[in-house]
């Protein structure tokens, strides 16, 4: 018997369409096919710090390599707890507060499948992180955009209090953010959370980039304020702070009254987080001093200046970051109607690979930039410069 395409039940879900490769994705696979300089993907391609190989191999050896804990080993969420007070000001009981994940990515994905029914609105600022708004649609969830507006990234709190509705559940926040590099102030966050207090709402942090600061930027997590203890999730990762992004792991935050159940949610998904590389990490949190990330700060204030002065030179309009580690540049001067296309060319003229700014924004803005990321070795982003000099 023929099968009838539209009723069979050998069809993609509805929602599968609307989920496309990432911008990332694909100009990573055309840089890699004419061996350019990839400057789309947000890979550190610095070595991880010598104790975290040691410890994730040490741990390999020893016979680490079964299912970890569901949340997390202990030697982990427990030095996790304590960079938490360290670091960020927040007190976390390693037993039941903290989770350790697949990712920072599968932090986020528990979390939203834990905390929200489909149909429910969250409200995400623009330029955005492609994965945070892919996300919340993959689960049939609502992102409702709220603009950042450019050089410093502010946000209107009247703006961000008229998108709420009775359907809105959570403010996702990102600081330091990806793409803008915007880092949100003691000032902004408390207005923030003089709305989400008001509203009743979560507020989900995404901080993976919470070392890479500058010019005296200062990370604040959320959770610290008043009155946003219970309803803040922090999420955090080892990715981008150790350059371990290929090893999946991330962590979080959050009040016992929703860790168990974004737990269950993690241990559905993915059992748990890669067990002996969680050896790695607790190695690399107990054994770096903190020197480690204060001369990470330095050197990576060196590599985003000399890429911005690139760029300028190259009459590709910067904006400069506060944080994290990708600059958005206005590239009008190259040629193309779309970002997309003036990716391509860009890549096809000097060999430098940057993601479409359509990639960060509601369709029909970012068109006329493109995002570059600088966390590259020296020698890749000193001829990276000097290609785009070349323009
Ligand atoms: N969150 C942001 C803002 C990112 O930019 C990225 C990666 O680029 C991730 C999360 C992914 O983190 P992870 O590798 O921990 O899943």
């Amino acid at each position: 018997m023929p099968i009838a395409s539209t009723s069979s039940a050998l069809r993609l879900s509805k929602l599968a369409p609307s989920i496309v490769q990432s911008e990332i994705r694909a100009m990573t696979i055309a840089c890699n096919a004419i061996d350019g300089i990839n400057m789309s993907q947000g890979v550190c391609d610095t070595d991880p710090p010598h104790p975290v190989i040691e410890g994730a191999v040490n741990a390999m050896r020893n016979g680490f390599n079964i299912y970890a804990r569901m949340d997390g080993i202990d030697s982990l969420r427990h030095a996790i707890a304590r960079k938490f007070a360290h670091y960020n000001a927040i007190t976390a009981d390693p037993d039941g507060e903290i989770l350790v994940t697949t990712g920072t990515t599968g932090a986020m994905l528990a979390t939203c499948m834990a905390l929200f029914d489909p149909g429910d609105e969250v409200i995400v600022f623009e330029p955005f992180y492609g994965y945070h708004v892919n996300m919340l649609l993959g689960l049939n969830l609502k992102p409702v955009i709220v603009p950042l507006t450019a050089p410093r990234w502010d946000f209107d709190p009247e703006a961000l209090a008229n998108a709420i509705t009775p359907k809105t559940r959570a403010i996702l926040v990102n600081t330091p953010g990806n793409p803008s590099g915007k880092v949100f102030t003691r000032t902004e966050l408390e207005a923030l959370a003089t709305i989400a207090i008001d509203a009743d709402l979560f507020v989900i942090t995404d901080e993976i980039y919470e070392y890479f600061l500058y010019d005296g930027h200062e990370h604040i997590s959320p959770a610290t304020l008043p009155g946003m203890a219970e309803r803040t999730i922090t999420i955090a990762g080892f990715s981008k702070t150790f350059s371990v992004t290929g090893w999946r792991l991330g962590y979080l935050h959050a009040s016992k009254r929703w860790t168990p159940s974004i737990a269950y949610f993690h241990d559905l998904l993915f059992i748990s987080a890669p067990a002996p590389l969680q050896h790695g990490v607790a190695a690399g949190l107990c054994d770096l001093p903190d020197s480690f990330y204060t001369d990470m700060r330095t050197e990576y204030v060196a590599k985003r200046d000399k890429t911005v002065a690139a760029l300028a030179d190259a009459g590709l309009t910067p904006t400069v970051p506060q944080g994290a580690y990708y600059i958005l540049a206005d590239v009008s001067r190259v040629e193309g109607s779309t970002s997309k296309e003036k990716a391509r060319n860009l890549l096809k003229q000097v060999g430098v690979a940057a993601v479409a700014g359509s990639a960060f924004f509601r369709a029909g803005k970012g068109e006329n930039l493109l995002r570059f990321c600088y966390a590259k070795k020296d020698d890749a982003l000193d001829e990276a410069c000097r290609r785009l000099r070349s323009l």
